[in-house]
């Protein structure tokens, strides 16, 4: 389920800038796909498309064969689930903001997604660390935290498409292994579009698209393209 096909897909913001010159590329159902580049090479901005946070101007992006353009925002989004760079937690208990993309979820359904994104001793606090439980001020959430938040919320929405807008970089080595162990476990058998800087993060990735100047310079297994370098 879930399977994504950009095709011959042209986009700008601006028509004196074209950021994608016609790129195809598929995202097989339950595969993994991952887009590295350097920084502005548009990378983003396939995810912003998918999310139809902006239209195509030629080409086609489809989800199932369908394409995206005929299919509401609203199951546009349920489908989709995204773990953004940078997690903007709504200022309310860390379970409030877990079950956020399901509120309907039970109280064990809640607890175990925090589990596997291994933010569960945070389930009663606030972001700024407030806890509601015990009624004091613990410590404020990390940047990798708040993106463990994230990563749960995902786990709890359980849609057939996960963006990974990874962000790693900027965390450090045990937080990133924490944050790739809880990414690897949420992927599993789901489609997924990852977005990164570097080729090291994303090596069990199905395919790895190599993005530069709007066009697809390279592609290929981890172990095919390390052969190029
Ligand atoms: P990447 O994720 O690879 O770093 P982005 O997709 O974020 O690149 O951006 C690609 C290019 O598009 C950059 O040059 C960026 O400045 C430009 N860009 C991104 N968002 C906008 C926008 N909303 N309006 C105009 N230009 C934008
Ligand atoms: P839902 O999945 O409940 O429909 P939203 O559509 O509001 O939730 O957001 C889904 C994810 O996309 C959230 O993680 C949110 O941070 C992110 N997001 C929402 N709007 C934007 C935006 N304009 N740019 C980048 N990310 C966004």
């Amino acid at each position: 389920q879930g399977g994504i096909v950009f095709k011959d897909v042209h986009f700008y913001y601006d028509p004196e800038r074209p950021i994608l010159k016609g790129i195809s590329f598929e995202v097989p159902a339950g595969k993994t796909v991952a887009v590295v580049g350097p920084s502005g090479a548009g990378k983003s901005t396939i995810s912003r498309l998918l999310y139809r946070f902006y239209d195509i101007q030629q080409g086609s992006i489809t989800i199932d064969g369908q394409d995206i353009r005929t299919v509401t925002q609203k199951s546009l989004r349920a489908a989709i689930g995204m773990v953004p760079q940078d997690t903007v937690l709504f200022n309310d208990t860390i379970a409030y903001n877990i079950r956020y993309g399901r509120p309907a979820a039970s109280e064990e359904e809640m607890k175990a997604a925090a589990e596997i994104a291994q933010i569960g001793t945070f389930i009663s606090h606030l972001p700024d660390g407030y806890d509601t439980k015990v009624g004091e001020r613990g410590l404020k959430l990390s940047g990798g935290e708040k993106q463990r938040v994230a990563i749960a919320r995902t786990v709890l929405k359980a849609p057939p498409i996960l963006i990974l807008d990874e962000a790693t970089s900027a965390l450090d080595t045990t937080t990133e292994r924490e944050i790739q162990t809880a990414l690897d476990i949420v992927s599993k058998n789901r489609t997924t579009l990852i977005i990164a800087h570097r080729l090291s993060t994303v090596i069990g990735a199905d395919e790895i698209i190599v993005l530069k100047g709007g066009e697809i310079a390279e592609r290929g297994s981890h172990a095919e393209l390390m052969q190029h370098d």
